[in-house]
């Protein structure tokens, strides 16, 4: 590609928007430029290395046995009701009318169009397991929108779901994802660590982020310093309890409520309004205390209280002792404002905290503060959130911690959709079962900027070669001297017939100019065509080491291969 007939805006100043060091390169090498808050366009650069991102990913999806697929970004607001998801993902989820006045959601993920889609196609145990995936753009309307292509409102992404007739198929589907997402970030270059995740809103049992180390990370990591142990800190208190009591972990203990199932209908027994901003409630079942936290942004109002799997279960005595654990497990956070906690009913629900539950000197929320999801605690004076420094639970070293972007997360479903959506099938005795569910999103515009920030340096991009738009920038100093431009526009040609992809600088512009654009651009490797074009020779420039050399033009396919 020859620079005159693309566009490659750069920019001398750093945008005064943009904070962290990806959001400013990427705009100042001319790959994005912002459409609207979170919105991005992808320059004619940015969509190669956005490419080469998809690619490698749907390359190690393939051997992974998954086939790609496309879905609507416009989704009828319908299935998002069957899956109560319409009234529970909040304002994050964007949604709209048609002319006819019916709603719609765009797709901020794709698991109901999906489900729904597997429910009328798949009916029989013979068709499963199946993995389908596909890469699109997705719709979220973040609170805070920030970081360039980080944390977009429009961002690309990579998901996948699969459907099996046993849980052994998932658990095989699911240790087949993780590998291939430990092989697509290993090709990015990243330095990167799959980490025990939090399962969330969504329920479902196993999960794992994959987070890359950078300062700028919103997510901070706990991991050992001598064993694979990681986890996202999120976890804390699953992490000092899996130190005693590792094979319980994992186990999910689901509780019923007695009779409520919904905020609504606790709304209707309460007989008042439930406020909106509510973060968590205790519910009291027989003489056993059951805590649901909210998670992250969220606030709990209509979430199921069925899937109650999502809670801790502590048995405690009284009243007092469940303000004391409350206080004790969230205010080592932060201080928690105890006197937010309301006393409401002395049945089946006694306490609302309302508001945040943990904030710190900032008044910054913390997010999914989620004390021992998932599992029992045994010794509630034993939970204590995890420090750095402690002992690791896999008894393996020292616990770290490190800051990390999200970038890919897998997830064991079970059969949460498949339950609400109908997905069932005729198993070998002829009988119907429910399906069981995995899915797998990886953030592939995230995955580009989360590069960008491992590699770079005071000058500009340093791409690692498998992600770089062109292998090549071939630079002629002096388009005006003759045997400059003979010499570079002969080199470009052979580049070219040789399938050597090649960005040509053949701009009428100062020398200068154009080597501190291509620092910034970044690619792996410069070719200089200036004062010795008479003698056929040029001079070759590595840009992650700044090694320097000349080469006499016939050496030079031999040298970049
Ligand atoms: P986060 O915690 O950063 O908000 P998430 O947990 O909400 O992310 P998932 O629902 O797990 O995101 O989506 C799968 C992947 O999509 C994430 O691992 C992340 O890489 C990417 N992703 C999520 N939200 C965004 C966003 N706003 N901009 C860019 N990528 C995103
Ligand atoms: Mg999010
Ligand atoms: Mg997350
Ligand atoms: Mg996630």
């Amino acid at each position: 590609m020859k620079h005159s007939q693309t566009l490659i805006p750069t920019l001398k100043e750093v945008p005064a928007d943009a904070e962290i060091k990806s959001h400013q390169l990427l705009v100042r090498a001319g790959f994005i430029r912002q459409t609207a808050s979170g919105v991005y366009s992808f320059l004619p650069l940015g969509n190669k290395v956005l490419k080469k991102v998809e690619n490698i990913v749907r390359e190690e999806m393939e051997k992974a046995g998954a086939a790609e697929m496309l879905m609507p970004a416009l989704q009828p607001a319908d299935l998002w009701k069957k899956t109560g998801r319409w009234y529970t993902f909040g304002p994050e989820l964007m949604r709209i009318n048609d002319r006819h006045d019916r709603e719609f959601a765009l797709g901020a993920t794709h698991e109901e169009v999906i489900t729904n889609l597997i429910s009328d196609e798949v009916k029989s145990y013979k068709k499963l397991p199946i993995t389908l995936f596909q890469i699109q753009s997705k719709y979220r309307d973040e609170k805070r929108p920030r970081f360039g292509l980080l944390r977009g409102r429009e961002f690309v992404m990579k998901d996948a779901y699969s459907f099996h007739d046993s849980f052994e198929s998932l658990d095989e589907a699911y240790d087949k994802m993780v590998t291939a997402y430990s092989t697509i970030f290993e090709r990015c270059g990243l330095d990167f660590r799959a980490v025990i995740a939090d399962s969330g809103a969504m329920g479902g049992k196993d999960t794992h982020e994959f987070m890359v180390l950078s300062e700028i990370g919103e997510d901070t990591i706990a991991y050992s310093d001598s064993s694979d142990f990681a986890a996202n800190i999120e976890m804390a208190p699953v992490l000092v309890d899996y130190r005693k009591e590792n094979e319980e972990l994992m186990s999910l203990d689901k509780v019923e409520t007695p009779g409520y199932k919904t905020m609504q209908e606790v709304s209707q027994y309460l007989n008042k309004p439930l406020d909106k901003g509510i973060k968590s409630i205790l519910f009291k079942v027989d003489e056993r205390f059951v805590l649901v936290l909210s998670r992250g942004d969220h606030e709990i109002n209509d979430i199921k209280l069925k899937n109650l799997y999502q809670t801790t279960d502590i048995e405690l005595a009284s009243e007092q002792e469940a303000l004391q654990v409350l206080g004790a497990k969230v205010g080592s956070l932060g201080p928690i404002n105890v006197s937010n906690v309301e006393v409401i009913a002395d049945n089946a629900v006694e306490f609302i905290v309302n508001g945040y539950c943990g904030a710190n000197e900032d008044d910054k929320h913390f997010i999914n503060v989620n004390p021992s999801r998932d599992f029992q605690v045994k010794n509630y004076e034993d939970l204590r959130f995890i420090q750095e420094g402690d002992p690791s639970p896999d008894g393996k070293g020292t616990i770290r911690f490190a800051k990390g972007i999200e970038v890919g997360h897998v997830f064991k479903l079970g059969q949460l959709y498949a339950d609400k959506l109908g997905a069932t099938y005729l198993n070998e005795q002829g009988k119907q079962e429910t399906m069981i569910m995995g899915c797998y999103g990886i953030g592939v515009s995230r995955t580009l900027a989360a590069i960008v920030e491992q590699y770079h340096d005071e000058k500009g991009i340093t791409w690692p070669k498998e992600i770089s738009p062109y292998d090549i920038h071939l630079i002629v100093v002096n388009p005006k001297n003759e045997e400059q431009s003979r010499l570079s526009d002969k080199l470009y040609n052979q580049l070219m017939d040789q399938r050597v992809s090649v960005l040509y600088d053949d701009r009428k512009e100062r020398p200068g100019v154009k080597f501190a654009d291509s620092d910034l651009i970044g690619l792996p490797i410069r070719i200089t065509v200036g004062k010795k074009a008479n003698e056929g020779i040029v001079e070759c420039k590595l840009r992650t080491t700044g090694e320097q050399f000349d080469l006499h033009e016939s050496e030079i396919m031999s040298k970049i291969q």
